[in-house]
């Protein structure tokens, strides 16, 4: 196997199931090496009128299980080895979900805060031309994901109707509500996270209104979490933004938090509560911490301050791989980003559903279905801990790394 199509960072995920579960080479292939990767070169005109050239990239990892599905996100970072770890797990989540997709990811290398809202959409179009060929809605389905959002989707969208001179909106999700987009899809992510908290939270006896939270990250998916939590009577004492924390040892009361962020563009200085950093609330003595923010947010020189029992990971890998081996010496529960924000893809495949039958969901469906998908995911999760002895993480690895390989041989000629 040529060294460049394998993806480096895959074989680090799969390293000790490979071993629990005895994976030969050809498994090993399969979980490593990308089915198709494309790396695009498109030019752009900009409001100067200077013509500028744009690297765009579409991972489609393993579709043994269905259509490709993840997300498209635009960050001047991104590079082709980011996006084949990153649909790798999408790959995984799907399976974690039970979902009928394999997993995609993908994106364009753009800062967009330096451009303008017509270059944006200009950027959008162009991208979706150059990707058109290679998606549909049983082949690979994009999504929102890091700076993009359901404007962007509802560009591209537009552009792959005008190509393919149809109707179409099930080839991507997370559009606006009005062109096809599903009720629920904006606070998706954080219920699913909600619904797998409370069931764990329930199984060990413990209660709702003595349980107390703290959130870093105040963005779509941590206030919406945040302010979920609060509703069904968590203490949540502590929030945090880009721009600072705040902190009530009795509870935050998060819908005047939202207020108070959406007058003064953050969460602190809310009144009647105290600042704290970053760093302090990470470490600060909660049940349950949800980094809902970026990633290696937990890392080697934190892991040891943290004091929650349960770390919820709503952003995706908040938590490096030598956190989690410190994390589980010092035996908290981690409930790993693949089952954690597993709802937006959950709500998306609804979204697809939708489409395809041509039908609406009200918001209370979705919610009910979605509620019934992330249990019977916690199920099967508890099940497979209990068979292999293994952790929350390893378990989910190796549930979902057996129906891939289930899949990939029922279809070898
Ligand atoms: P967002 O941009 O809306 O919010 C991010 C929040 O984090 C903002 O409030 C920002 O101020 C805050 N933040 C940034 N740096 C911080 C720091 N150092 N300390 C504290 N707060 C900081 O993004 P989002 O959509 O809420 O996504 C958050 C995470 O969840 C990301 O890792 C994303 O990949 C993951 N995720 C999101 C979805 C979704 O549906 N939006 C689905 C799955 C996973």
């Amino acid at each position: 196997m040529e060294k460049d199509n394998i993806c480096i960072d895959c074989s680090r995920h799969i390293d000790k199931v490979a071993r629990t579960l005895k994976l030969d080479q050809t498994d090993i292939d399969i979980l490593t090496v990308p089915r198709r990767m494309m790396v695009f070169s498109f030019p752009v005109k900009l409001d100067s009128g200077n013509v500028q050239y744009f690297t765009g990239y579409r991972v489609q990892f393993n579709d043994a299980r269905g259509p490709t599905k993840g997300g498209l996100r635009f960050h001047p970072e991104l590079n082709l080895e980011e996006v084949k770890r990153l649909s790798f797990l999408m790959t995984l989540k799907c399976a974690v979900a039970n979902l009928p997709y394999g997993g995609a990811k993908g994106g364009v290398v753009i800062n967009p805060h330096e451009f303008s809202r017509k270059e944006l959409e200009s950027v959008s179009r162009a991208f979706m031309r150059q990707l058109a060929e290679f998606i549909g809605p049983q082949r690979d389905i994009p999504a929102p994901d890091v700076n993009t959002n359901p404007e962007i989707m509802g560009w591209m969208l537009d552009e792959y109707e005008k190509i393919i001179g149809k109707k179409c909106p099930a080839v991507i999700t997370g559009k606006p509500i009005k062109l096809g987009g599903s009720e629920g899809r904006e606070f998706s992510t954080s219920y699913g996270g909600a619904y797998v908290l409370d069931n764990i939270i329930k199984g060990l006896s413990m209660d709702r209104e003595k349980t107390t939270v703290a959130v870093q990250g105040f963005g779509n998916v941590g206030m919406h979490i945040a302010r979920i939590l609060d509703e069904w009577g968590y203490k949540v004492v502590a929030v945090s933004d880009s721009k600072g924390g705040i902190f009530n040892e009795k509870g935050l009361n998060i819908k005047e938090v939202m207020l108070h962020k959406n007058k003064t563009g953050g969460v602190a200085g809310f009144k009647g509560s105290k600042g704290v950093s970053n760093e302090a609330l990470l470490e600060s003595k909660v049940d349950v911490l949800i980094p809902s923010a970026m990633e290696n947010a937990i890392h080697k020189n934190n892991a040891g301050k943290i004091k929650a029992k349960i770390i919820l990971e709503m952003a995706n890998g908040p938590v490096t791989t030598e956190a989690d081996d410190i994390l589980l010496k010092k035996k908290i529960r981690i409930v790993p980003d693949i089952l954690a924000n597993a709802g937006g893809v959950i709500v998306s495949y609804f979204e697809w559903v939708q489409n395809l039958k041509n039908e609406r969901w009200s918001e209370e469906e979705v919610l009910k279905k979605l509620r019934e998908k992330m249990e019977q995911a916690v199920t099967e999760l508890s099940k497979v801990c209990y068979n292999y002895n293994c952790n929350m993480r390893e378990s989910l690895y190796i549930s979902a790394i057996k129906k891939v390989l289930d899949a990939e041989r029922k279809r070898k000629v």
